[in-house]
């Protein structure tokens, strides 16, 4: 049976091997195998996961060298088969493809994503060096250069891991080490198969994190990491106090006051992946003083301007005045500067240009929002600067135009908490679009494969989820709304005349319970409703950085120079950035082969061994499981080359039985004649012949079929 070898015998292997399948008996299936350590299950070419939560040892040699060249049917499912099937559909159809990684947080996304990066270095290992024309010694030279380059850009790949989770990770109550951004990594195959190049890009990077946090959560790691790790004559010249961690306010919104265990050891990793990956001292350095910034940027307090005559007004307290002078010298910019843009705002009139103080709200809102900028356009160059190592790492010669892509996405999955706001939004409008594209994408394939084939099946039979996409996207309509509240009464308005299945509002809808607030609103997405909160949409949308601000703190940063002198009218907002970054993201991934990880985590409490399945039917629902097998399954149950399917069933044919075919027979006659019409399966409804595969239809023929051959 498909995907259930000898060493798998542990519930069902493959959910497409169901005749009836519900999300019952998808919890069920997980369960058991779970409960014998079998984490992987197939929906036939989509690998479901379940976190573990501890070493199984899945990953060693043993396995990279089990799961090379192999077909899915011949080994127990194993997320090495996903990585090896697309190194195999880019080596030997040289096909792009994409490994697409989904899950709510904890699931075991980002674990995922490096397990196959490991696969393809380590298979790159094997690969590399392949001898290219010339003299033996010229061979041997350029094989050397090749190997070096080859190592160098899996090296990059794989160093720079820690230093990006150290700027963009942090721990929450659902993750020890949960990515606060989506990433989408390409890595470059030359046409022998190796890695010759790559670059990253990042998603929606949780700024609101740098400054605020829930309880029991810790800001992203970067800034433990630095405290634990930097030595003392380090941390007094970057200003940063002796104390504990209760001196940055910035580090204990959430109450956890204590380093890590291995903030320290993270650190060494941290500066080792910025020398690996090829930081100039400067800019190593440029990160620590960004970051020692961050850090004193929010222990910077206000108090009652005595001048001011209405009492409205704040200055920075004196006794922040030396950290003032600290945190200009970090920023390198000059402390009045500094002074000013903390506490008044330059408004630009016509003939003339006031600077009015700020109160206190808006003083700690520009702070705020100065912290979190910079801190983005940090993680931002960070982010570029592994991009740059890949680049100067590559190895494309004259066979640049013959390099192929594996693309691998690890993004948030499908979120829904107590309280949904913009973020939220904006995840669950991505991962819309993500599953739109898979419909699409399976469509098309079934579609190619039947063509390809020569079976007359139409694949539109199979319909996708329809979604709400247009709405979640939309940019807000002009002129712009002030008030969360005037944006939501404006989509009120636009649904009542266009009424939407997918939007709804506690005003369209007062009775419904699930909408308790005036300010709630709800989008019924493809995998569920989700009732958003409108406060703060707007603001989180424009994303305001008072232009001062921006003068003062992008000056080190070139082009943020440049744009800061412009004059910007209406910069374009959050939401329609998103939406942009979005759209090309899978505008490159639908000119690709997908490959699917959907990943579960199995509970709430980040435990091995506990399979909680209230909260594991809630992820195979979002994450659309049923749907996707009902897809997959629509077409045919199963489908194998004509060679293979020989091998395994040629039992049935045992001579006792009946005799063999004929030697030379076509190996699709073979099939026919005297396998599957001796076992009466040779009809329509049940089998069709493709010009290399066998398609049969339901599962119960499968089997049939494997019944026959444990009888054999
Ligand atoms: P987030 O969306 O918060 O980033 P994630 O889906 O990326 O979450 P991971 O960080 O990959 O989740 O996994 C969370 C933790 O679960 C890991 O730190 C690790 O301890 C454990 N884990 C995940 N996958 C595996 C695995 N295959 N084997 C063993 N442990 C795992
Ligand atoms: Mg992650």
């Amino acid at each position: 049976m498909e995907g259930q070898s000898n060493e798998d015998r542990v519930g069902i292997s493959d959910f497409i091997l169901y005749d009836s399948l519900t999300n019952e008996d998808i919890v069920e299936n997980l369960q058991e195998r779970f409960a014998k350590n079998k984490i992987y299950t197939y929906i036939g070419e989509i690998l479901v996961s379940v976190n573990p939560y501890r070493d199984l040892q899945l990953y060693t040699e043993k396995y990279i060298a089990d799961y090379r060249n192999r077909e899915r049917y011949e080994r127990p499912p194993h997320i090495y088969w996903v990585a090896d099937t697309a190194h195999k559909t880019l080596a030997r159809f040289g096909q792009d493809t994409c490994i697409l990684i989904s899950g709510e947080s904890g699931s075991g996304k980002t674990e995922a994503s490096k397990v196959i990066l490991q696969y393809l270095a380590h298979n790159a290992a094997f690969g590399a060096g392949a001898a290219p024309a010339g003299s033996r010694q010229s061979r041997s030279i350029d094989r050397q250069r090749v190997r070096a380059q080859v190592d160098r850009v899996a090296e990059i790949l794989i160093q720079s891991t820690s230093l990006l989770e150290a700027y963009g990770n942090a721990q929450t109550t659902r993750n020890d080490n949960s990515s606060r951004f989506g990433k989408y990594m390409d890595i470059m195959f030359d046409f022998k198969g190796d890695p010759a190049g790559g670059s990253m890009r990042n998603y929606l990077l949780e700024k609101s994190r740098v400054v605020h946090q829930q309880s029991g959560e810790r800001n992203f790691h970067i800034f433990y990491q630095m405290l634990a790790g930097l030595p003392e004559t380090e941390r007094k010249r970057l200003g940063l106090p002796q104390g504990s961690l209760r001196d940055f306010a910035y580090l204990v919104q959430g109450g956890c006051a204590a380093l890590g265990k291995e903030d320290a050891a993270n650190f060494r990793k941290v500066t080792q992946a910025m020398d690996s990956v090829q930081f100039s001292s400067d800019e190593k350095d440029s990160c620590l003083r960004v970051t020692a910034a961050v850090m004193l940027l929010g222990n910077m307090e206000y108090e009652a301007d005595p001048e001011d005559r209405s009492n409205s007004s704040v200055r920075v307290k004196s006794s922040c005045r030396q950290a003032v002078a600290q945190l200009a010298g970090l920023l390198r910019v000059p402390p009045d500067g500094l002074v000013k843009a903390l506490t008044s705002r330059r408004i630009v009139t016509a003939s003339d240009s006031v600077d009015k103080a700020y109160d206190l709200p808006q003083a700690t809102y520009a702070r705020d929002a100065l912290a979190k900028a910079i801190y983005d356009r940090l993680f931002n160059f960070v982010f570029e600067k592994v991009n740059s190592a890949l680049a100067a790492a590559g190895h494309f010669g004259s066979d640049g135009d013959k390099r192929r892509a594996i693309g691998i996405l690890d993004i948030y999955g499908f979120e829904i908490f107590e309280i949904n706001s913009f973020e939220q939004f904006c995840i669950n409008y991505c991962n819309e679009r993500l599953q739109q594209l898979f419909i699409e994408l399976i469509l098309k394939q079934e579609q190619e494969e039947y063509e390809r084939e020569g079976i007359h099946q139409s694949a539109s039979s199979l319909t996708g989820p329809s979604g709400p996409v247009r709405p979640a996207g939309r940019d807000l309509p002009a002129p712009r709304p002030a008030h969360d509240r005037e944006f939501l009464a404006r989509c009120e308005r636009e649904f009542q005349q266009r009424p939407s299945p997918h939007f709804d509002s506690r005003k369209l809808s007062p009775a419904d319970k699930a909408m308790q607030h005036e300010r709630d609103f709800r989008i019924t997405h493809y995998a569920g409703a989700v009732v958003y909160s409108v406060e703060n949409f707007l603001d989180k949308n424009k994303d305001t950085l008072y232009q001062d601000f921006k003068a003062a703190a992008v000056q080190q940063w070139p082009e943020g120079a440049e744009a800061s002198n412009r004059v910007q009218k209406r910069p374009p907002s959050a939401g329609l950035l998103f939406k942009q970054s979005i759209q090309a993201l899978v505008q490159r991934l639908a000119g690709m082969r997908p490959h699917y990880v959907r990943c579960l985590k199995p509970n709430g409490s980040k435990q091995p061994g506990s399979f909680d399945s209230r909260l594991v039917e809630h992820q195979a629902r979002y994450l659309n499981l049923l749907e996707s097998a009902r897809v997959r399954r629509a077409g045919f149950a199963l489908r194998l080359p004509y060679p293979y399917f020989l091998q395994r069933y040629k039992l049935c044919d045992s001579p006792a039985v009946w005799p063999h075919p004929p030697p030379g027979m076509p190996p699709r006659d073979a099939a026919r004649s005297s396998i599957l019409a001796r076992l009466q399966l040779d009809s329509e409804d049940r089998v069709r012949y493709g010009v290399s595969k066998l398609f049969v239809r339901h599962a119960r023929t499968v089997f049939a079929l494997e019944q026959a051959r444990v009888r054999a």
